[in-house]
């Protein structure tokens, strides 16, 4: 049973229009694709998509491009997708890992990590989207002005990410740890996990950081 589930969302998928095929083909190409000019914006981990399709829908001379790391998650995520005729988002399965493989230098203005897996034990920091080898490869995608901004209910992901980006040159903007209680929040977009975290009031922390070159 888990077997054909498992079949029928990769069939799916191999299928859907939203969903890009053989991507590491389009690396320095996506304006192309789009067919405009636009600034691109990344999501990282995006879920079932309720985030990047709004965010899409709200601003249409922006492209989106999520990137998620299992079928069974992207393929939930359709649905949100075929709810709204967008033309100016796509969606990607695959490990962040191989990043650098899809972009070239400088052609993602913005990248998403919103409610990114917290990998607590120690010997797994590597496996964090903030880890240091993650920001190595962000800044070498991002344009000069390009930026990551991050939300988690995750009080430790929170820190080790703000030490780490801090570390690694990168200057940190709007900082808070409770994004639900202050002006911050006016224009926030709510994923898919927020809205669970923030119904059992649970606050959440929120950064946006830029390299400084
Ligand atoms: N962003 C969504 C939200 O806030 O509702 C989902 C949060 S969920 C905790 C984290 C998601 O990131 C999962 O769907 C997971 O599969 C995905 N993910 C984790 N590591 C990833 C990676 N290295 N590359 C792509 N996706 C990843």
């Amino acid at each position: 049973m888990r077997l054909r589930n498992v079949k029928d969302s990769d069939k799916k998928i191999s299928i859907h229009p939203k969903v890009v095929k053989n991507e590491k083909n389009y690396k320095g190409k996506w304006n192309k694709i789009f067919n405009n000019d636009n600034p691109i914006h990344i999501e990282i981990g995006m879920g079932k998509g309720k985030f990047i399709t709004t965010l899409a829908k709200n601003n249409p001379n922006i492209n989106y491009i999520g990137f998620e790391k299992f079928t069974k998650v992207l393929v939930r995520a359709l649905k949100n997708l075929e709810e709204e005729d967008l033309r100016n988002v796509l969606v990607i399965r695959m490990d962040a890992e191989e990043i650098l493989d899809v972009f070239q230098e400088g052609e993602i203005d913005r990248i998403y990590l919103n409610f990114s897996d917290p990998w607590p034990k120690d010997r797994h920091d590597k496996r964090r989207l903030t880890h240091h080898n993650f920001l190595e490869k962000y800044e070498k995608i991002l344009s000069p002005d390009g930026r990551i901004c991050f939300k988690t209910d995750n009080k430790d992901l929170f820190e080790f990410s703000l030490e780490e980006i801090e570390k690694y040159g990168w200057k940190v903007e709007k900082v808070t740890r409770d994004l639900h209680s202050n002006d911050n929040g006016e224009d926030n977009i709510m994923t898919e996990y927020e809205e669970k975290f923030v119904s059992m009031g649970i606050p959440i922390s929120r950064l946006e950081a830029v390299k400084e070159r």
